[in-house]
């Protein structure tokens, strides 16, 4: 074979195999491979490392678009000191992701503004980093989404939906009264992932509470076992963040106001 039907018969092997990368990268790695004079096992190593790196960006890429985050948080961004009632060292604890091995759930109880939705997705970024398939939905969304399975004969296949994720989020437990329906679906999935794949909870209501958010009070104490057999409880008491910063922002605005006038 000559040169040009060689190289032509390797494209092609290329294309066969999906190694869309490698193919597109190979006139350059082959003149590269002359340049620098690469042996053969340093030519094939940087074409497949190209191919390598760009299935792990695909993959990367299909984890953050599956969780659904609804930001962009990281825990470095969360600010320790404006919350001292969250345990930094706990929390960076769970950021080494060893939680997610042994399905420790996590919850996230306290008032709005006092950062449970942003601990929990900066947790579930960590996740989808660390190559875990991480899923992010609201307790509304998650009775809603089962509600329309319910009627569409797609039960079982939302419950597997849900219990396939290493990581699940359900996000605003207890802030709107959940049907009776909605409760039951709730209590399914957390019954399935039990011992099997991490949950990380945020709710507005004390555990002693949770018996308002379902009918049945056995109900919420069979769930409550199961989430807190093998979990981590944040309790954040603190004063909201965004308050905070509404607060600080009077404070600003009074100060210009009181301060003397430099004109
Ligand atoms: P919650 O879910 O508890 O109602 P959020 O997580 O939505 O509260 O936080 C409310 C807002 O305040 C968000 O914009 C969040 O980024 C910010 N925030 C809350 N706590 C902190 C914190 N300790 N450091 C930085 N930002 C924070
Ligand atoms: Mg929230």
């Amino acid at each position: 074979m000559t040169d040009a039907s060689l190289y032509q018969s390797l494209r092609g092997h290329l294309a066969t195999l999906r190694l869309a990368a490698a193919a597109e990268a190979l006139p350059g790695v082959l003149e590269a491979a002359t340049a620098e004079g690469l042996g053969h096992t340093a030519m094939l190593e940087r074409l497949l490392g190209i191919e390598v790196a760009a299935t792990e960006a695909r993959r990367h890429a299909s984890l953050e678009r599956f969780a659904s985050l609804p930001a962009s948080w990281r825990l470095s961004d969360f600010d320790f000191d404006a919350q001292p009632a969250v345990d930094r060292s706990l929390i960076n604890e769970l950021g080494t992701l060893r939680f997610l091995e042994d399905a420790t759930n996590v919850l996230f109880i306290g008032p709005p503004g006092v950062g449970k939705t942003m601990l929990a997705v900066s947790l579930a970024r960590a996740a989808v980093e660390g190559g875990y398939r991480a899923y992010y939905t609201t307790a509304a969304d998650l009775a809603a989404r089962c509600h329309r399975a319910a009627i569409e004969g797609r039960w079982a296949a939302t419950m597997r939906f849900f219990a396939g994720p290493k990581l699940l989020v359900i996000d605003e437990v207890g802030y709107l009264p959940m049907p009776a329906e909605g409760a039951a679906a709730l209590f399914q999935v957390i019954s399935q992932r039990y011992l099997r794949g991490s949950v990380i909870l945020t709710t507005n209501l004390g555990i002693a509470s949770w018996g308002r958010i379902f009918d049945d009070p056995t109900v919420a104490a069979a769930m409550l076992d199961r989430l807190l057999h093998r979990s981590v409880v944040f309790n954040i008491d603190g004063d909201s963040y965004r308050m905070r910063a509404h607060q600080a922002r009077a404070t600003q605005l009074r100060k210009g106001v009181m301060a003397p006038s430099s004109r």
